[in-house]
C-alpha cells in the first residue's frame, strides 16, 4: 500500500503529519550538522538540550501553561500516572473520581492503593455512553482533587465542560490535549500519553502545579516523584529523547497550522462530517449520546457483528485503515486526531454513505 492512498484512523499510536515525518527523515542521519542522529546523541549534549528546551517552551506557549505549573516529560505512559497521582497527590488523603470509561476506572482502582477514592460519578450502567452533568457529580468536602478523563478514547465521549469543584482538578487528557484551549490555573495536574495527538509512544507529558509538588508518600520511587522529576528537569535518568524530538517537530506543525485554536476549529469540521452521516442514518447506531460525543473518537456500529466486519474490511480496501472498534465496545471507531486531514474524514463519510446505501 502506498502512504498516499491511506488514511490511518488508529486510536493510538496514531497518524503523524506527513511533513513532520519528512522533516524527521531528512534529519535522521545527520541532525543539523552534528554528524549524528538524535537517536545517537547524549541526552546531556548541547544539541539535545536545545531540542528539549524547545519542546518544553513550545508546549508552554501553545498550551498557554502559566508559570505556576511545571512541565515534565516522562516515560511510563498514561498508565504510570494512575499510580503516580496516587502516590504524589492523594498520598493518604481522599479524592473524588469520575468514572466515565475504562481508563478512569483503572486510574481509580490504582489510586485506591494510596488513599481514599470516592466515586463522584459512574456511567458504567449505560455502557459509558455519556458524561455526567455538573449537578450529578457527588463531590466530597475534603477531597484533595477531582479526577476525570477528558476524552474517553474507547467509548467516544468527551467532557465539554470543566467541572466546578472546590478542590483543584486532575485530568487525563491523553486523547484530547492540544485540541482545545485549557485554563491550567484550575488544574493541580494534567497528563497525556503522547501517542494520540503529539508524538510516538514512549513519552508522557505531565503539567503540574508547582505548589502541590513535594507531599508524596515516602515509598514513592524517585522516577515517579514529581518533586524529584521537577528538580532534575525530567532528567533524573535518560529521557525519551527521540519522542521529545518528534514532539518538538509536531509542535512546530501545530503552530504553523494555527496553534490550539486552529486544531480546535479543524477537529470540529472533521467530526461533523462523520456525525452528519450518523445523525441521518438508518443503518448505523452511534455509541455516544449526542451532547457528549467526542471530537476525537467517533464510535458506532451496525448492531450486527458480521456487518461491522464487512464495513471494516471494505474500509481497509479503500485505504481507510484501523476503523475497527475497541474490543470492549465492538463495532467501529474512527479516531480523528490532529494529524488527520479533513480529506480523510470526508473519504470515510463518503464510504459510510455508500455502505449504508448498499445495506438498507
Ligand atoms: C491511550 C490512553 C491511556 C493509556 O495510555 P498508555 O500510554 O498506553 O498508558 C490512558 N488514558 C487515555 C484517555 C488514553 O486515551
Amino acid at each position: 500500500m502506498k502512504r498516499e492512498d491511506v488514511f490511518n484512523f488508529a486510536a493510538g499510536p496514531s497518524a503523524m503529519p506527513r511533513s513532520v515525518l519528512e522533516k524527521a527523515a531528512a534529519e535522521l542521519l545527520n541532525y543539523r550538522g552534528t554528524g549524528m542522529s538524535v537517536m545517537e546523541m547524549s541526552h546531556r549534549s548541547a544539541a539535545f538540550r536545545e531540542i528539549f528546551d524547545t519542546a518544553k517552551a513550545s508546549l508552554r506557549e501553545l498550551l498557554n501553561v502559566p508559570d505556576s505549573h511545571e512541565i515534565l516529560l516522562l516515560q511510563g505512559g498514561a498508565t504510570l500516572q494512575f499510580a503516580a497521582i496516587g502516590m504524589n497527590l492523594l498520598a493518604g488523603g481522599a479524592a473524588d473520581y469520575a468514572v466515565t470509561g475504562r481508563f478512569s476506572a483503572r486510574a481509580a482502582e490504582e489510586a485506591k492503593k494510596y488513599g481514599t477514592v470516592r466515586i463522584a460519578a459512574d456511567t458504567s450502567s449505560t455502557g459509558h455512553d455519556r458524561i455526567p452533568k455538573q449537578d450529578e457529580l457527588s463531590l466530597s468536602p475534603n477531597a484533595k482533587y477531582f479526577y476525570y478523563c477528558a476524552n474517553n478514547t474507547i467509548y467516544g465521549t468527551e467532557w465539554h465542560y470543566d467541572p466546578e469543584t472546590a478542590c483543584p482538578l486532575v485530568c487525563d487528557m491523553s486523547s484530547d490535549i492540544l485540541t482545545r484551549p485549557v485554563d491550567f490555573s484550575r488544574f493541580a495536574l494534567v497528563y497525556a500519553g503522547a501517542q494520540k495527538n503529539m508524538a510516538p509512544a514512549g513519552l508522557t507529558v505531565v503539567i503540574v502545579d508547582r505548589s502541590l509538588v513535594g507531599g508524596e508518600l515516602p515509598c514513592t520511587p524517585e522516577i515517579m516523584s514529581y518533586k524529584v522529576m521537577a528538580e532534575t528537569d525530567s532528567m533524573l535518568n535518560t529521557p525519551p529523547c527521540w519522542c521529545i524530538y518528534m514532539l518538538s517537530l509536531m509542535l512546530d506543525w501545530v503552530r504553523e497550522n494555527g496553534g490550539v485554536a486552529g486544531m480546535d476549529e479543524r477537529k470540529r469540521e472533521r467530526a461533523a462530517l462523520l456525525y452528519d452521516v450518523l445523525d441521518s442514518s438508518r443503518l448505523y447506531l452511534p455509541h455516544a449520546r449526542r451532547e457528549d460525543r467526542s471530537f476525537m473518537n467517533v464510535t458506532f456500529s451496525t448492531g450486527k457483528k458480521e456487518l461491522d466486519a464487512e464495513f471494516v474490511a471494505g474500509a481497509a480496501q479503500r485505504g481507510l485503515l484501523s476503523v475497527k472498534g475497541h474490543k470492549v465496545t465492538g463495532g467501529m471507531r474512527a479516531s480523528l486526531y490532529n494529524a488527520m486531514p479533513l480529506e480523510g474524514a470526508r473519504k470515510l463519510a463518503d464510504y459510510m454513505r455508500e455502505f449504508e446505501a448498499e445495506h438498507v
